[in-house]
């Protein structure tokens, strides 16, 4: 190899950092972290930044090819303009995400004139040979990281999930210890004491009448002071009282006995069985006596003509509901479900939702009324607006996900479930396995690398079994925003009966909320707000 050219600018640096909109890249530094980070660089290596050549890209995403002035000017710098020999930046995928072709081009620029790129993380100098490599995977890795980088924090969380980590905000009758649940001090004794009445067969309202009155606050009021405390303020019109749907859906939640659910389905380790977060409130055995109860009280429901109705399903009058929004429209006066009635007109001027506290013998502050056609037009067009403005990877999504499998309940989502979590383990296996060699450096000797390469062949002959084992089960029931779309199309929905759009409706919204147009004509549009799945302040993890 010939011997470097010396830079005429040495002992002189340039700093470049740049931060990205997009959500993805949320694992990203701040700007002012990064030139931090950079100044850091500087001294370690002994150079200095010269004045006015600091390059900030503040928004700018590095995986498409767009013009990167601020990163031309870096380049420049040191290629064309000679004013410095070294560009620092923070990381690899700071410079660029558009893979090795892209960060070649400019370190054989950069290099053909004696100059240097070093990157903080890691410790990278390009003009070292033992740093080329590590550039080179580095690179590759933040290209496919741009389009997968919502899979690795995925990874991560199913790694943490397999370990039995807790990684959210606790639930709901816990502590978080270091990852791990441990029963509250408070809530657990409250949790056993719904349990103990559930299972005497009191109905889940009247455990809840009994909690408000005891002036126990709800596990929404629980979790707005958590995030209070974290120095937040949280969602508005977030429930500070029990409703038998809290009380139903805490009872239900697999994390009574320690265990977590992800997307509709409980975590399983790499044996199948579930993974323990800690310590449970319950054991197994108690908690299935309760899904079992909870099982019985719906089968009654359903038979049932005087009974609670569940949503989507019929009316009190075993008739099946005529309106598509009663069940999830709340009046935002009193929070009271909505009704719906008609003054014995024909013509559908004649039939409304209105709120339901008056029947339930309450007073409403600000009771609202609506025509139906307005209100039924009205969330359709925003559940469509908002539908065609979301994002693929929208958390939500995944919320909406869950809601679609317990509605439609797929064969064979079981055995898919376990296979899934069983792939996810290995390919987080192998990602760290790739890690462990090409970062961290842990596989340096001959006999090392052999060992890696025994490692890593097995890992993939299990993920391939895996997904053989996947493929025969044949494709996944599809899911995704497209299908979602296309469900509440006008063409698809008009042609969709009722009670099929009243349940298909729960897979989106969560609830309807209307207020009172306080005698004034205030249109459909600024009374009525659709509160989608995944964005409601309660439903957060129990
Ligand atoms: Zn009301």
């Amino acid at each position: 190899m010939p011997p470097r050219k010396e830079h005429p600018a040495k002992g002189w640096a340039a700093a470049l950092d740049r931060t990205s909109r997009v959500r993805t890249d949320i694992q990203q530094d701040s700007s002012e972290n990064q030139q931090r980070l950079n100044r850091q660089t500087a001294r370690a290596y002994g150079l200095k930044i010269r004045p006015g050549y600091d390059f900030s890209e503040p928004g700018k995403s590095a995986s498409k090819p767009i013009t990167r002035r601020e990163l031309e000017r870096g380049i420049n710098a040191v290629v064309e303009e000679k004013a410095v020999e070294a560009l620092l930046v923070s990381s690899v995928d700071r410079l660029s995400r558009r893979g090795m072709r892209h960060i070649s081009e400019m370190l054989d620029a950069v290099d053909a004139v004696g100059g240097r790129i070093i990157f903080n993380k890691g410790n990278l100098d390009s003009s070292q040979p033992a740093s080329q490599a590590i550039i080179a995977f580095l690179s590759e890795q933040a290209k496919d990281e741009a389009s997968t980088l919502s899979w690795r924090i995925e990874t991560w969380r199913e790694g943490c999930r397999l370990k039995g980590k807790w990684t959210g905000r606790h639930p709901y009758g816990y502590l978080v210890v270091d990852g791990r649940l441990a029963p509250h001090p408070d809530e657990a004794p409250v949790v056993r004491r719904m349990v103990a009445d559930f299972l005497e067969r009191q109905p889940a309202r009247q455990i809840a009448i009994a909690l408000n009155e005891a002036g126990i606050p709800a596990p929404a009021a629980a979790k707005a002071a958590q995030i209070r405390a974290e120095g937040r303020e949280p969602k508005q019109g977030m429930s500070t009282w029990w409703s038998t749907q809290a009380v139903a859906r805490l009872l239900r939640n697999p994390v009574l006995v320690g265990w977590a659910r992800h997307n509709g389905r409980i975590v399983l380790g790499p044996d199948g069985e579930p993974v323990s977060f800690g310590e449970g409130i319950l054991t197994p055995g108690v908690h299935a006596r309760v899904l079992a109860e909870m099982e019985r009280r719906t089968a009654i429901v359903r038979q049932s003509p005087t009974k609670t109705r569940e949503v989507g399903g019929r009316t009190g009058g075993g008739r099946p509901s005529r309106y598509l929004l009663v069940g999830t429209a709340r009046c935002s006066g009193c929070a009271y479900a909505m009704s719906a009635n008609s003054n014995n007109s024909s013509d559908w001027r004649g039939h409304y939702y209105e709120c339901g506290a008056a029947t339930g013998g309450r007073t409403c502050p600000a009771s609202a009324y609506i025509q139906v056609e307005k209100a039924d037009w009205e969330v359709m067009r925003q559940l469509r607006t908002r539908l065609a403005a979301m994002e693929p990877d929208d958390p939500a999504i995944g919320a909406m996900a869950e809601r679609w499998r317990e509605l439609t309940l797929p064969e064979g989502e079981g055995e898919r479930a376990a296979l899934q979590s069983r792939l996810d383990a290995v390919r987080g296996r192998i990602v760290d396995l790739e890690e462990a060699r090409y970062v961290r450096g842990e596989f340096a000797t001959a006999d090392d690398i052999a060992r890696w390469d025994g490692m890593m062949a097995r890992l993939k002959t299990q993920r391939d079994v895996v997904l053989q084992e996947l493929e025969e089960l044949g494709p996944p029931p599809d899911f995704d925003l497209t299908t979602l779309r296309a469900t509440y199309s006008s063409e698809v929905w008009d042609a969709t009966p009722l009670p099929q759009r009243r349940k298909l409706l729960q897979v989106a919204v969560a609830k309807v909320l209307i207020s009172s147009s306080n005698r004034r004509k205030l249109p459909a549009a600024d009374r009525v707000r659709v509160v989608l799945v995944g964005e409601e302040g309660q439903e957060q993890p129990l």
